[in-house]
């Protein structure tokens, strides 16, 4: 039996619940669970609000842990190793987009804490091509949310090929922007942090930001018209996007991450002049995540964290719900 903290309806408290994994299958891995970050979008999912949670929910994308047992087949990670689960637990490995390296695009991907049980527990399973080796050099204890939060993050400046001549801008200093603000430092790019809290502001500069904008302020955000090539927003709060389209400059690209409730509203024109877009993506792709752990190696890239027990889940959760975490909570054993 698999020990698992779960909820039994939306946005209930977790308690403590026990479920059968079955037979481990070929190409499954079962992790050990030592660490696992808590998301946003565990909170998303765990009150419904995008109506795919199914309960008793078990949340939890950031694992970090060792291999306890593999299936048969299993050929890239052994029994004892440490390594890091996140979002996605399994692609198909046939179609078109897993066939060309984007697993994450995969449209029959499992994910890990949909239609299934995540990383709140003492093990969790995974495919193999989800299941990622852990540098020695990363502290198990702070490396889980790269494993989602990081990745989404590090995934668009991959995509779009950012330079380090590029100016961006992250809205949202949380759990994704405090990773993205360390990433595009590193990456060599001219950092803005777009924050609701003015209290963040010597932290965000820390963590890598040059600039620091009020991101509900209208006269701070007039200032800085025809700025960036890339934002890359990470809350998951309506903003004014029309004011971060004239931040931008000719070419550049107003990016989400971040799940944004409402419809994202925006004039044509705002984009037809100086050919701007607004997109989207999930995490990075397996190659992506290793190319990721490299660079958070070389850079000594790693996320701001406070720890608390498995036991304390429910304080967790209300103390990221709060907005008082810094800057991501992760749960131990
Ligand atoms: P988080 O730690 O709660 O951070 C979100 C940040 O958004 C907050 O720290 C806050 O930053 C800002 N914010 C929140 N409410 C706001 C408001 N009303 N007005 C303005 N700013 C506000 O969350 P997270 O874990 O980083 O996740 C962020 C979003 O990304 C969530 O929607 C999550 O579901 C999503 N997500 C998406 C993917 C993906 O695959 N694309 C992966 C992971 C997470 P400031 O205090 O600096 O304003
Ligand atoms: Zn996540």
């Amino acid at each position: 039996m698999i020990k698992a903290y779960a909820a039994t309806e939306p946005g209930k408290l977790l308690k403590p619940f026990e479920y059968d994994p079955g037979i481990l299958l070929s190409e499954q891995v079962e992790i050990n669970v030592e660490y696992c970050g808590l998301c946003h979008s565990d909170l998303t999912f765990w009150k419904n609000e995008l109506g795919l949670t199914q309960y008793p929910f078990v949340p939890g994308h950031e694992v970090i842990g060792t291999v306890g047992a593999i299936g048969d087949r299993v050929t890239t990670v052994k029994v004892g190793q440490r390594v890091g689960l996140g979002w996605y637990s399994h692609s198909c490995l046939h179609c078109q987009w897993c066939m060309s390296g984007d697993h994450n695009l995969c449209s029959t991907a499992e994910q890990t804490i949909v239609g299934r049980y995540g990383g709140f527990a003492d093990k969790v399973r995974a495919n193999e091509e989800w299941v990622m080796p852990l540098p020695k050099s990363l502290d198990p204890a702070k490396a889980g949310p790269l494993f989602c939060g990081g990745i989404t993050v590090f995934n668009p400046i991959v995509q779009f090929d950012i330079k380090p001549t590029d100016r961006v801008g992250v809205i949202g200093i949380g759990g994704l922007g405090h990773m993205a603000l360390r990433f595009l430092h590193a990456w060599g790019c001219d950092v803005t942090a777009f924050s609701s809290n003015p209290n963040k502001e010597a932290e965000a500069k820390e963590l890598g930001a040059d600039h620091f904008v009020n991101s509900l302020d209208s006269q701070a955000l007039a200032k800085v018209v025809n700025s960036f090539d890339l934002i890359l927003s990470t809350v998951n709060a309506d903003l004014d996007w029309s004011v971060y389209l004239n931040a931008l400059r000719p070419k550049g690209r107003l990016h989400f991450v971040g799940i944004v409730p409402n419809p994202i509203q925006s004039l044509a024109i705002l984009m037809i002049v100086g050919q701007k877009s607004i997109s989207g993506s999930p995490l990075g792709s397996p190659a992506t995540v290793t190319k990721m752990l490299d660079f958070a190696v070389r850079h000594n890239i790693e996320p701001v964290t406070e720890i608390f027990t498995f036991d304390q889940v429910n304080e967790a959760i209300a103390h990221l719900e709060s907005g008082k975490a810094r800057y991501r909570v992760v749960l131990k054993h």
